[in-house]
Order: C-alpha cells, then structure tokens, then sequence
C-alpha cells in the first residue's frame, strides 16, 4: 500500500506537496481523495494527485485526515483530466479548479439557514464609480458580486471584501441587491411546479434514429463496445429533443444516468423545461433532474452535485461545465446545439466541452450524442469521416414546412431604411400584416445600443473607447457613450473633439434605436426589447417570455439572446435587421457564423400552424452563407464552406494554437511577440507553420496591446508538443502576458 501523496492543495495557486499518509487511511485513500493537511501553520484542504511508495521531499509531514463524504474523481474522470491538461496545455490545478466544485473546495455549510445575497440590478459603469467615491466599501461588494456572477452567503461576502452588514444594507436600500434568507443547501427549484409533458408519438424520422440510439445503448449493457459518437443533424423543430427525450428514457431503464449540455442555461428555459416535466414528476424512486444552473450559490450547486454523486438524481442538465458532473454508470452524453461557442471556455484551462463530451463518453464507455440544425464544419467532417456516425432529421416533427425566407438587399433601398432604423419597406409591410392578422413578430439585430458609433459628419472623427480599439456606441437612454468591452462610459460630445464641429451624429443602428422605430410605426404595437441593457434584473427575461407566451406583446426585438431554442407557435414573422454584422470579422469562422446565426433565428418562425415568414436584410444578397440559409440548404454551405478552409489550411484541416501575449507597453509587448514567434520557428518541425506575430484585430482591449502568433498543424498533439518544449512562459519581460489556446474560438 503507498506510503506518500501527492497533494494539491486547494488556494494555494496550484501548489503540490508530498505527505505520508497514516496507517489508517492507507485502505481507504485513493487518487481524486479529499484530504486535510498542515500548510505551514494553517490546515488547508487539498485533494490527491498521486500515490507513491516513495517520497524524495524534505520535511515530510502526515496528512491529517480525509473530508468525509466529500467528492472523489472516479479513475475515469482522473483520466478526463490528465487528457485534458495535456490536449489544452493547461496546468493540471486549473483542470482540477474546472472539475470540482466550488464548494468542495471550501467549507461546509450544512442545512442550516444562511442568508444569501444576490446582485437585483446590475450597476452601470457610472453608477459604479460615483457609489466607489462616496462609499469604497460598497463599491467593493458591488463589484466583487458582479464579477463572480453567482448569488453568496452574506458572510462570505462581507468577508471576502472585510466589510460590515451596514454597507450591505446600503446598498439593498438603493436597490442593488437582494438579500433572501435560504436553506444552505437547498433547491430552488424545487416550488416550481411541473407538469407531466404529454409524450408525442414519433414520426418515422425519429422512429429510426430513435431505433439506432436504443441499439447503441443496449450494446453496451452486453458488450464493452463503445459506439462512435452520434452526430444528430435535424432542421430546426424537427423533434431533437424529443429524440433525446426517448434516448434518456432508455438509459434510466437500464439503471444508468445520464448528461445533457446546453448552451446557457438561462437562456433554454423551454429545453430545461421540457426534460424537467418528462423525469422530474414520476413519482418514487424515478430519477431526479439535476440542472447545474450557473445562478446556483455555491451550496446549491453543492448540493446538486452530492444528489447526482449518489444517485438521488440521475440525470444532469447544465451549461458548459456540466460536463464534470460526477454521474456515476453513465449511459449517455447528450450536447444539444453543438455548435455552439459558448461551449469554448475562454479562460484557462480552455478546453471545448463537446471534445470533453466526446472524450468523456469515450473513457466511460457510453455513447455521446451532439446534436444540432447547423453541425460545425468540425464535427460535419468528422460524420462525412466516419469519425462520428450521421444521423438526420431533414423534415419539420410535424410535418410543418419550413418558412419562407426572403432577401432584401438594403442597398436597394437607400437612404430611406437607414434613417428610418433599419426597416425596409417590405419588412414593415409584413409587421403590418402580423399586427392585423394578432399574429407575432420576432426582431432580430446583433447589436446592442442606440447606434453603433458617433461619427463627425466632418472631418469622420469617430469616438472611440480609450482603453480598447473599439468605437463607443451610443446608449440613448441614459444618454451616454459605452464600451462594449470594457465597460468604460463617457459623456456623448456635442461637438466633434477632433475639429470642433457641431455635426457630430450617431451612425449605424442598435437594438434601442429598433424599438424607437417600431414605436413610431406602430404605435398602438405591445414592443419588448430583449438584450443585456433590459435583461439585468434576475428573471426579467423569463418575464419577458411568459409575457410573449400569453400574446401579451406583439413584437420581440432582441440580440442573440432570442437566437436559441424558442418554440413559440404563434410568432409567423422573423425579421433580421441586418445580417452583415459579424459577416466581415476576421474570422476565418465568420460565414459559418452568420450561416448558423441565419438559420436558428429563422427557425423561429412557423412553428405552429401557419406557416412563418422570414425576412433577412442585408447589404451583401449574394454571400453564400446568406443565400444557403436562405435556401436551408446545409449541404450546399458546407461544401462551399470545406472548401475555402482547405484552400487556406484553416481547421478542420489543421489543429490550430493560437498564442496571445499582451501587455501595457506597446513595445514590450511587440518585441515579447516577435522573440516568441522567432524561437518556435527555430525548434518547429516542418510539419508545423509559425505565423509572424501580429498585432491581434482587436488590437487593444481593457488598456492592454495585443499580439498573436498562430501555429498550424495536422497534428494537436505536435503542437502542444512544441510550445512545451520551447518554454516560453519563462522568460517574458515584466507585465507581459502570454495565453495559449487549442482550436481558439476567440480569433479577435
Ligand atoms: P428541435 O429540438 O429539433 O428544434 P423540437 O424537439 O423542439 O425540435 O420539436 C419541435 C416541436 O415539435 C416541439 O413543439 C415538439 O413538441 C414537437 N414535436 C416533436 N416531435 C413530435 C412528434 N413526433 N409529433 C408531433 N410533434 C412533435
Ligand atoms: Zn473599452
């Protein structure tokens, strides 16, 4: 039995240490084990990394003994994590932070109650700073709540910014924030009352993939096959869902559990739902719905995983980091939308939680399922591959067709759909009809605001924001200037700073300016906006939906927010503001972007009886991602889409890494770049490209230059490879920041 573990110890910046490990516990400890130990003259909690015979540390002290009924890794999820610090070249603390829980991490906080205090109202960037000159410590609390993003225990709070309850009461006097009184560990889910779903009979479509998923699951009840993974590509409303629905079924009658990704929680109320009303309510000994929810506290989220660890639920739903939900005996591993970017972690360690799914299913012997109406090329190719095995739904489940999709080109229509905000004759014939007829209307513009910039009629002054190479948009409401970025807000000019001029004007439309118009057009219409200016009170944007459900409101104006997975019968209308916008990035993923964006927005309409209608405007009729989207021509995109990526060797072709150094001082930077380019087209194989390094697109973002240097090659493992062996992080000039990132989403 070994004698010493390897520990790493929880806060401490990843740091590992050797203990022995006491007669006692020799028997029961096992890699993934909690343990507590002394770290210097403080106990510390940590979790077990290695087990070894020998230890050559100095100094060795005993473990003191191991956190009861706390989380283990299994040995597979140990795997998980191996694979993972190496595939993302990412230190094996930080893999270890994404995989166990908050609170496993700290303290306990048993049933008791604890007050728990949430941010009500987001404070705007001025708001903020004028409350951080008045009163610091409130400015403190409010800024720690808004960057950690999850509800705490007032205590917590108040310690971690060592302030006392009277600024807190400060500030839920103003209307910041709520303070509710909790069962530590308790689900909030849990008063909603949820109804038993009537279950469809399947059309033929989903009767054979249905058919297919069940085999593939029985298999594997006789068998130590593990299938390939599934790629599900089914047009929008065509019963995915419903498909997983039968798939989960099965795996709960084997006894095994079951895990379900979906993009952002709060943002698929009506998926969450659904799965919530087929397994939540069947009574004794069903199996219990999970949903990892990211607006959990940390008790909460807790708890859930201590519910799914021992079986009490066996069925998990949550947003990216769901991945790691500790399901034991899994059956299945579902990711809904599995296109989508938010499945890309943006911070180390950055890894993609369908190649996670992927890798999951694969150490744990179960099939994993990805499905979507708009496959990634990745995933596509690796169906057309036999890598994935296709499955297709190409018809709508109830044999709706599919809407209508009409182009206007806004370069026809001049000047006039410019200074009206955006609408185009054609469009605002069609709400018109929609307004008549009580039928609903969905706007769509991926942007925010009033206007997207001030621009001096002038001399083209434009005001930008001073700390990112962006330009300021206009937020009309509380007349001021914002950065999307960083947040920063200045005072609109009067006159152009540049040459003085009064004929500064706001250019170029946002969501704000959208609702203006439709306001003017049709003032007796019940207008909703949705984007991250009116959705920041908590469950605004439930209320907002159940208001749409009940035809309270005629038009829905939003931002992606109402992109994904909204099944409304009675919205026959879609209109796309402007299709443009993101068609231009940079981006060698912007097509496929705008084609998928297209897509899933116009799948919102004719999802009932009547057949829907959809309308794109667009200053560029002819981009091949706006006409296949317009045809619901998948196929046709792709092969346009595979052929432009291998012309230019971009993913799926090659693996890509890209590499980000940033810093304050420009020249810094620059030169730290440039030397770290230099030195791995020095050690790099042939098989490996090595970009010059570049300024990044966005060149400057939160006071910070950016520069990329990009390696391409057939091979991920090659270029993890080569960015370890060159040691880069280690001689970096100071304030210098250098990030890597496997197949990068962030290209800007
Ligand atoms: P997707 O997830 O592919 O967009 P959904 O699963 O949301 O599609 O299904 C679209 C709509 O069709 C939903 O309202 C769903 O209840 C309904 N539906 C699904 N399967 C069937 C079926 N076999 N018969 C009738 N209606 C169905
Ligand atoms: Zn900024």
């Amino acid at each position: 039995m070994p004698s010493f573990a390897r520990i790493l110890i929880d806060r401490s910046e990843g740091r590992e240490l050797d203990y022995s490990i006491p007669q006692e516990w020799k028997s029961r400890i096992s890699i993934g084990s909690r343990v507590i130990v002394m770290l210097r003259n403080r106990r510390a909690v940590g979790t077990v990394l290695e087990l070894a015979d020998h230890s050559v540390a100095p100094g060795i002290r005993p473990l003191l003994g191991m956190v009861e009924g706390e989380t283990t890794l299994t040995p597979s999820m140990m795997r998980l994590a191996e694979w993972m610090a190496d595939y993302y070249c990412a230190p094996f603390a930080s893999v270890m932070r994404v995989m166990l829980p908050p609170m496993l991490r700290g303290e306990k906080i048993a049933g008791r109650k604890v007050r728990i205090v949430r941010l009500f109202k987001i404070p705007s960037e001025g708001e903020l700073l004028l409350i951080r000159k008045k009163a610091p410590k409130q400015g403190m609390i409010l800024e720690f709540l808004k960057s950690s993003g999850t509800p705490m225990p007032v205590l917590e709070l108040l310690g971690q910014c060592s302030a006392n309850d009277s600024s807190m009461k400060a500030l839920v006097a103003a209307g910041y924030l709520e303070i509710s009184e909790e069962r530590a560990a308790s689900r909030s889910s849990d008063d909603e009352e949820i109804l038993p779903s009537r279950i469809p009979k399947l059309n033929p479509d989903q009767e054979s993939v249905v058919q297919i998923l069940h085999k593939a699951i029985s298999i594997l009840e006789t068998e130590a096959v593990v299938p390939v993974p599934f790629l599900l590509h089914g047009v929008t409303g065509s019963g995915k869902t419903e498909v997983y629905l039968r798939s989960l079924a099965r795996v709960l009658e084997s006894g095994k559990s079951a895990l379900v990704l979906v993009p952002e929680i709060a943002l698929t109320p009506q998926t969450v739902e659904r799965f919530r009303s087929r397994f939540d309510h069947a009574g004794e000994g069903s199996a219990r719905v999970a949903v990892l929810h990211s607006n959990l506290t940390d008790a909460e989220r807790r708890e859930e995983w201590i519910r799914l660890q021992s079986g009490e639920a066996r069925i998990a739903i949550g947003a990216r980091s769901a991945i790691f939900a500790p399901l034991k005996n899994l059956g299945i591993i579902i990711v809904d939308e599995e296109h989508e970017n938010t499945y890309k972690q943006e911070e180390t360690p950055r890894y993609h939680a369908r190649d996670v799914a992927v890798m999951r299913g694969r150490l744990e012997g179960c099939p994993v399922v990805l499905g979507s109406a708009t496959p990634s090329v990745e995933s596509y190719r690796n169906a057309l591959a036999g890598k994935y095995s296709l499955l297709e739904l190409p018809r709508r489940a109830d044999n709706q067709i599919m809407p209508l999709i009409r182009v206007v080109d806004l370069r026809l229509q001049g000047k006039r759909a410019k200074s009206e905000g955006g609408l185009s004759a054609p469009l605002q014939m069609a709400i018109t009809k929609r307004l008549e007829l009580g039928q609903q209307t969905i706007l769509f513009l991926n942007r925010r605001g009033f206007s997207t910039s001030m621009l001096c009629q002038q001399c083209g002054h434009v005001c930008r924001c001073p700390n990112c190479s962006l330009s300021l948009t206009l937020h009309r409401a509380d007349n001021r200037l914002a950065c999307h970025l960083c947040g920063h807000s200045a005072k609109p000019p009067v006159r152009c700073p540049e040459c003085r001029d009064p004929g500064i004007q706001h250019a170029g439309i946002g969501t704000q300016r959208v609702e203006e118009t439709i306001g003017k057009f049709f003032p007796t219409a019940r207008i909703a906006r949705m984007d991250a200016d009116t959705m920041t009170r908590r469950g605004s944007y439930g209320d907002v939906l159940g208001k749409f459900r009940a035809r309270q409101i005629d038009i829905l104006i939003g931002t992606q927010m109402i992109a994904k997975g909204l099944d409304f019968p009675n919205v026959t209308l879609v209109g796309i503001i402007n299709a443009d916008i993101g068609l231009h990035s940079p981006d060698f993923r912007a097509g496929e972007r705008t084609f998928q964006l297209l897509t899933q927005v116009a799948g919102r309409a004719g999802r009932g009886e009547t057949e829907g209608e959809v309308i794109v405007q667009t200053f560029s009729p002819a981009s091949p991602s706006i006409q296949h989207a317009r045809h619901h021509d998948y196929a046709g995109f792709y092969e346009q889409e595979i052929s432009f990526r291998k012309a230019f060797r971009h993913p799926p072709f090659t693996r890509m890494l890209l590499l980000q150094i940033r810093g304050v001082s420009l020249d810094d930077t620059a030169q730290a770049a440039a030397a770290i380019a230099k030195k791995l087209a020095a050690s790099a194989p042939p098989s490996i490209e090595v970009s010059e390094a570049a300024p990044a697109p966005l060149e400057r973002a939160h006071g910070q230059y950016r520069y990329h240097v990009s390696l391409k090659s057939v091979s991920g493992a090659a270029l993890g490879r080569l960015v370890r062996d060159t040691g880069l992080a280690s001689h970096l000039p100071k304030g210098v920041i250098l990030t890597m990132d496997i197949d990068p989403y962030a290209l800007l």
